[in-house]
């Protein structure tokens, strides 16, 4: 039963130096040509949301990620809204979150996002250093921050704000300071994420993993250690590996992913799950549109093979051990079978003598990563069950 759906909207002022997301630069100023862009793709959006078969009821949770989607005009995401409440319904109570960063809105764009049921927001900060964020190639400065946040409180929608570890020439005080101006400004929720080095990048020309400008790795883990200690000090549950929420603010949408359940996803590069398969939209905007037409054509149907059970299990594995909640191995023995679960826990034996892995003393049982050890060595025990696990044999 389908009842999620994300939506991609890809404009941005400029591209950051870390990032691989596929993306529409349109420059500082707010042309009529690229009005015509969104348009544009929010028509073809729309045709794509009406091509898609109806796989449940109502939606619970919609998400706009991006890109940059604060830039996307409010009468043409409105438009988005309606089209995706005409297919699949949306229900009264759904959480509608929305990316914005800082500089690309202003408190009447919050009140208007409001009034077509926007339910959440989140802030894309990064870092309270002024240094920090030009290194990155980030368009805003702290100063935009504070002038981003000021509008949220007013506006009353609850909000998350992002921050990121491990950029380059960041200490670990300017990463605590972070951290507490984070708090001092009071989100909903917090996310912090450690940085990716993506390949195509201009850091991922530019530096080496570890090595200077960037942190070393010891500090990079001691950033990520602090972040536990210092957000759940102040009240934030450390809910999933990167994410903190105040009781009832956890995200909705995002929890979709983590316990594995299915979700339309609409735009370019826009990752979906329905009918056991995932699938990844073309990454331009005009291949995107090519697409579509395709997809009309076919009626919706993907050309893409179902994932097998063994499949499965690692996706289970892999995204069910980001949430500190961890696994419900009574779920685990239905779905996969008693022989498989015995085989994760055999192969989990050193993660569990180090404390890295945890069985809950709940009934049933759960299997979770510890807080914060086993989250930061989370991709050395994952290697181990993706080596050790026979996706075709340990299944019943
Ligand atoms: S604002 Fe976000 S999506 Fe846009 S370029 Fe920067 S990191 Fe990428």
């Amino acid at each position: 039963m389908v009842t999620s759906a994300y939506l991609h909207l890809p404009f941005c002022l400029r591209r950051c130096f870390y990032c691989d997301f596929p993306i529409t630069v349109t420059g500082e100023k707010q042309t009529a040509g690229i009005r015509t862009q969104m348009e544009e793709y929010g028509a073809w959006l729309c045709r794509e949301i009406r091509a898609t078969p109806i796989l449940g009821g109502e939606l619970k949770t919609v998400f706009f990620g991006g890109g940059t989607p604060s830039l996307f005009p409010v009468d043409l995401l409105e438009k988005v809204l309606r089209t995706l409440d005409q297919r699949f319904g949306i229900a009264q109570s759904a959480e509608i979150s929305l990316e914005i960063d800082p500089g690309t809105f202003s408190l009447e764009q919050l009140i208007r996002y409001k009034n077509i049921s926007i339910s959440r927001l989140s802030l894309g900060v990064q870092a309270f250093q002024d240094n920090l964020l030009a290194n990155c190639g980030r368009s805003h400065r702290v100063i935009n921050i504070f002038t981003a946040c000021d509008h949220l409180e007013r506006s009353q929608i609850p909000w998350s704000l992002d921050l990121i570890s491990g950029l380059p020439d960041q200490t670990r005080d300017d990463w605590q300071a972070s951290l507490d101006q984070a708090i001092a400004l009071n989100p909903h929720h917090i996310s912090c994420y450690d940085l990716v080095i993506e390949p195509q990048t201009p850091f991922g020309k530019q530096y080496e993993p570890g090595e200077r400008p960037l942190p070393s790795d010891e500090n990079t883990a001691a950033m990520y250690r602090l972040a536990s200690e210092t957000l759940r000090k102040a009240g934030y549950d450390h809910y999933e590996i990167s994410n903190y929420a105040k009781p009832g603010y956890q995200c909705q949408h995002n929890r979709v992913y983590w316990e594995n359940r299915p979700y339309y996803g609409f735009g370019m590069g826009a990752a979906s799950f329905t009918r056991n398969q995932r699938f990844s939209r073309p990454r331009t905007r005009a291949e995107y549109y090519a697409w579509v037409e395709q997809y009309e054509q076919n009626k919706g149907v993907l050309d893409v093979a179902v994932l097998t059970k063994g499949d499965r299990l690692l996706e289970t594995l892999m995204l069910g051990l980001r949430l500190t909640e961890g696994l419900d191995l009574s779920q685990l023995i239905t779905e996969f079978g008693q022989s498989s679960v015995d085989q994760i826990l055999e192969i989990l034996k050193p993660a569990f003598q180090k404390g890295w892995a945890l069985l809950s003393p709940t009934t049933p049982p759960r299997l979770a990563l510890s807080d914060p050890e086993g989250l930061l060595f989370s991709n050395i025990i994952l290697a181990e069950l993706f080596h050790h696990l026979d996706p075709e044999n340990p299944v019943e």
